[in-house]
């Protein structure tokens, strides 16, 4: 069984790590797709983003490797021979944005299905951009990110 994990990535976080992990062990082979051009306010480039991800995932994990796409994350999916999409839910609003995207996609492309894991207690309030606002504004976010990524937002916001 074959998944991508799309996102942002902007950058990664302990809860993606978490996330990537435990699905490691759910597929057999797990891609992350770091998608290029999300309309969102970006920091760091799709380069950048992959070389954060690459050097943050535990190196006894050798069934994941990590991308860069544009365009439809299911056509993304369907190119690769993936039969599941991952993401991550939050407690609170992650689900109606996660139920209405899975629709769309399998509505798209219905031979892929979209597999959602709960995110760890720990990391229920970790996002990405609030790990750019509370750094660009000089806080700590040492237990939220890896250690390469406090160094990489240090050389962006110093
Ligand atoms: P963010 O929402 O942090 O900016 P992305 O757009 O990169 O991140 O999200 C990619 C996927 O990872 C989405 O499915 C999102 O719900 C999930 N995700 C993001 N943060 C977490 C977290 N703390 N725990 C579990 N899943 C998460």
């Amino acid at each position: 069984m074959k998944g991508i994990y799309p996102g942002s990535f902007d950058p990664i976080h302990n809860g993606h790590l978490d996330l990537i992990h435990r699905a490691s062990k759910l597929f057999d082979h797990l891609t992350v797709a770091v998608y290029s051009e999300p309309e969102k306010n970006i920091l760091f480039t799709a380069e950048e983003r992959v070389k954060l991800i690459e050097n943050s995932i535990n190196s006894s994990i050798k069934n994941v490797d990590i991308v860069v796409f544009s365009g439809l994350a299911v056509e993304f999916a369907k190119n690769l021979q993936a039969e599941f999409i991952l993401r991550g839910l939050r407690a609170g609003f992650d689900f109606e944005l996660e139920f209405e995207m899975a629709l769309m996609w399998k509505k798209l492309q219905p031979e892929i299905d979209v597999v959602c894991l709960m995110s760890s207690l720990e990391y229920q309030f970790v996002y990405s951009s609030r790990i750019k606002e509370v750094s660009r504004l000089g806080g700590n976010v040492t237990d939220l990110v890896p250690s390469n990524v406090i160094d990489a937002l240090k050389v962006k916001f110093d």
